[in-house]
Formats: structure tokens, C-alpha cells, sequence
């Protein structure tokens, strides 16, 4: 694939509200008093990071971001299951701006120039900066599997980035006969969220359970194992049992190709027809980030451990899904936790004084059933190679309903204390 054609599907993937900031040309006057810090990407990682700037009050920042909403990928999982709405999930940057002075732009980033330190805007504007920040989480690597597309998508959505997609798949299975199937093609590592297809899978299984029993769900894996598999397992035994397929990628191959005139799904060796079809892409770091010239050879961005600077370009940080992040997964819990680790970096390098001693943190909770929560989670510190894990706990199998009533609403209170601390 050429650039130029990545770039057009990169750029039609992030949503069509720019639409709307046509005409708007922010351009910030050079020699401004306040240091300038550009953050693109209003996500998990780049919220996080103009928030925390922001706070020093010492430094002007402007979010760009491609939508005037942002949907959490986090819990969308839970919206496939019938246990949040859509609107419950969706946030808006209007707190952001008022609370800590974030000018926050609904623009597209299109191109960063390291050497004039500008990154320019869809709308025909340009941003000039003293550091940027890049936090454009995932695309995806379409071309990896024949059939699949921008197009295939509406078909086979990937729901991996929320909003449109979430609620195609959910109205896919809403919609589905009873006693269909559904299949769930995980991606390889590194991707966004490595339990999300699984706990997505107990999610589908518990609304078809209630309304459509005679379901099944293939999940048809390049890997030969997966997060908190004997978990998962364990509890698709007790709540979902028959219900659920995982397959390997020792078995399976890989899928190679999907048809979606006849919603089939190939394998090595074999074709599965079905109902519906989750098809999740191998992924790489945000096309502006790979565009920038922030991405290795392997389409993710390496960076220093304790300030996430780019490796590969001077005033640039990259937070975030868009990392090699050493031990840690690509996680909305560890972008946040890596973006207050590169604001305090920034903060402190701008004003000439020694940043804390970085140190990061991340669970991943996933949802199984009502009020059955299971978890993973470490500690980790920065070293000159990489984001170590010093430390690290996982939910047991086994564990009495208490303890997982009890993570259930760990969740819960996770998913309202960092939306709260993205978005106000
Ligand atoms: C189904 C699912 C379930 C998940 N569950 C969990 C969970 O329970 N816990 C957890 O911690 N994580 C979870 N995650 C992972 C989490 O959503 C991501 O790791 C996290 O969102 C990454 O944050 P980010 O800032 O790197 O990217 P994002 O949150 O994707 O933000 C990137 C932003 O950048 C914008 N953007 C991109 N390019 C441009 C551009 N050129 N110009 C302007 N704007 C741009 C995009 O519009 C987007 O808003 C889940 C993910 C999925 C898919």
C-alpha cells in the first residue's frame, strides 16, 4: 500500500467530525510568552497528558483532536453485553477546556514538521510547538488480511475503535436468528487491549444466553494463548457452557482472508460461514505518528522510559496505544499512567528542574458475567532499556463469587475515576 492511500485510510478512519472545523485555522504566534506544548490525540493517553500540563499553569497547550466526542473503547465491551449504553461511555472535552485552560481543537493532525517544530491541520491551519505530544492510539494493518477494509468493515466490524463500529456489531447481533453464529477473529501481539476479544466474547455470550440460546461464538485466534486464559475458560464453563469455541493459532493458522458476500472466514485449512463476523486487525502505532517519522521498522514508536520521548525525533513525546511500552500492554489504564509520567517530564524539563522518579501502573479488569469481574495488573519503574515490571497480581482461579463481585465493582470505580480524570 502506498503512503498517500494510507494515509487516505488513515485519515477516513479517525471519524467524520472534522468535517464540521472546516474553516477553523488555529495558528499559534511564534515567540509566545508560555512554552507551547501540541498534544494530538484526545484519547486515554493524550487527555491525560494536556490535563496534567495544563495543571502547571506555567505552559499554553492545544489538544488536537479528531472528534468532537470521544467513545471509551474501555467498557464498550460491556455496551455489546447490554450492561452500559452507548451515551454512558461517550464523553465530551467541553470539562477539559474549562477546568485547566486546555485549548482543545477539533481538527485533523496531517503532518508534523520536526524541524520547524509545526504540526499542521486538515482545516489548513498550523500549530507551531516547543513539545509535542503524539498519543493517536492504533490503525490497522488492513492489508494483512485478504477481503478485509474500510469497506469490509461496515460488514465485519472491528469495534475496536468504539462509537459507529460498536453499535454496528451490537445491532449485527441484536439482529442475529437464534441458534446463529458468531465469529471473533483476534488480532496477533502486540494489540490494544490484549483481553478485550475475550472479555468481548463473554460479553456477546451473556446477551445471547438471555436471547438467543441457541447461539454459538467461534473465536477463531493466531495465538496459541491469550490474557487471563484459564480465567476466561473457567468461567465460560460455568456460565456459558457449550456456548463458546477457542480456537489457536496452532490449529487454526491464522485467518488468511474473509469473504463478506458470503460473511466467510478462511483459514489455513478451512472456511467458516457465519452470522456474525468480529474481524480485529493486526494493528500498528497512529498513521500521524508513523508519518511523523516517530515509528520504527515494526510500525510502533520506541521511546525513553522515564519521559517517553521519541527516540527518533527531537521535542516529541508519544504516549499511549501507539508505544513499545516495554512490559506494559496497551491499555487506557497504562496510557494514562505513562501520559502524568511525560507531563511531569515536560513540566519539569520546561522549566529547567528534575522530574519525579517515574513510576507506572496498570490492571485490566474484564467483565465475565453480572457482577463477575476478573483481573491482572502490575507494577513497573523505567530503566534504560525499557518500562520494567517490578511487580504483579492476576485473579485466581477459583476464587469465591465475593471476591468477584467484589472486582466487578473495582471496575466500576476504576472506569469512573479515569474518565473523570480525562475529561473533568
Ligand atoms: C474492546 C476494548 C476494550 C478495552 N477495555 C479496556 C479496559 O477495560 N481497560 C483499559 O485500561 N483499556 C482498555 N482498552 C484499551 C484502551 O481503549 C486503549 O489502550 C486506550 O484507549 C489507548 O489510549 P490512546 O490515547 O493511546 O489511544 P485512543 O484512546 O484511541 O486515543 C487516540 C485519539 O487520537 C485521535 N487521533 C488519532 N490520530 C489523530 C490525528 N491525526 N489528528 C487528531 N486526532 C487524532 C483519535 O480520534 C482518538 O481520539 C480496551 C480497548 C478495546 C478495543
Amino acid at each position: 500500500m502506498t503512503e498517500g492511500v494510507s494515509r487516505r485510510l488513515a485519515l477516513k478512519s479517525l471519524g467524520a467530525t472534522v468535517a464540521l472545523a472546516a474553516g477553523v485555522a488555529p495558528f499559534t504566534v511564534l515567540g509566545a510568552k508560555k512554552p507551547r506544548v501540541v498534544v494530538v490525540g484526545g484519547g486515554a493517553g493524550g487527555a491525560t497528558v494536556a490535563r496534567y500540563v495544563a495543571k502547571s499553569g506555567q505552559v499554553d497547550v492545544t489538544l488536537v483532536e479528531a472528534n468532537e466526542h470521544y467513545t471509551t473503547c474501555f467498557f464498550s465491551n460491556l455496551y455489546l453485553g447490554g450492561f452500559r449504553s452507548l451515551e454512558s461511555i461517550t464523553h465530551s472535552y467541553d470539562k477539559l477546556a474549562a477546568a485547566v485552560g486546555v485549548r482543545v481543537v477539533t481538527d485533523i493532525a496531517t503532518a508534523v514538521d520536526a524541524d520547524k517544530r509545526i504540526v499542521r491541520l486538515m482545516s489548513g491551519g498550523a500549530l507551531a510547538y516547543d513539545r509535542l505530544v503524539l498519543a493517536p492510539g492504533i490503525d490497522f494493518k488492513y492489508e494483512a488480511i485478504e477481503g478485509y477494509g474500510p469497506a469490509a468493515e461496515q460488514v465485519m466490524p472491528h469495534a475496536y475503535r468504539a462509537g459507529a463500529q460498536s453499535a454496528l456489531l451490537r445491532r449485527q447481533i441484536v439482529d442475529m436468528k437464534d441458534g446463529g453464529l458468531v465469529v471473533i477473529v483476534p488480532p496477533p501481539n502486540p494489540f490494544r487491549c490484549p483481553p478485550g476479544p475475550y472479555e468481548r466474547a463473554s460479553m456477546i455470550a451473556h446477551y445471547l444466553k438471555y436471547h438467543k440460546p441457541k447461539s454459538k461464538i467461534l473465536i477463531l485466534d493466531s495465538k496459541d494463548k491469550h490474557s487471563k486464559q484459564a480465567l476466561f475458560q473457567e468461567a465460560w464453563e460455568r456460565f456459558y457452557p457449550g456456548m463458546i469455541e477457542w480456537l489457536p493459532g496452532e490449529l487454526t493458522g491464522g485467518v488468511k482472508a474473509v469473504d463478506v458476500t458470503n460473511m466467510a472466514v478462511v483459514t489455513e485449512d478451512e472456511t467458516h460461514r457465519a452470522d456474525v463476523v468480529n474481524v480485529i486487525p493486526p494493528q500498528q502505532a497512529g498513521w500521524i505518528a508513523r508519518s511523523a517519522g516517530a515509528a520504527a521498522q515494526s510500525g510502533w514508536c520506541p521511546v525513553q522510559a522515564h519521559n517517553l520521548a521519541s527516540k527518533l525525533l527531537p521535542d516529541v513525546h508519544v504516549v499511549g496505544d501507539s508505544i513499545i511500552p516495554g512490559d506494559m500492554p496497551k491499555s487506557a489504564f497504562a496510557a494514562n499512567s505513562q501520559a502524568k509520567v511525560c507531563a511531569n517530564a515536560i513540566v519539569a524539563d520546561l522549566a529547567d528542574k528534575q522530574a519525579f522518579r517515574p513510576r507506572f501502573r496498570n490492571t485490566c479488569w474484564s467483565l465475565v458475567a453480572t457482577g463477575h469481574g476478573i483481573k491482572v495488573g502490575a507494577s513497573y519503574e523505567a530503566t534504560e532499556e525499557k518500562i520494567a515490571k517490578t511487580s504483579g497480581f492476576i485473579s485466581q482461579t477459583g476464587e469465591d463469587d465475593t471476591t468477584r463481585a467484589a472486582t466487578a465493582n473495582e471496575a466500576n470505580g476504576w472506569y469512573a475515576g479515569i474518565t473523570a480524570d480525562l475529561f473533568g
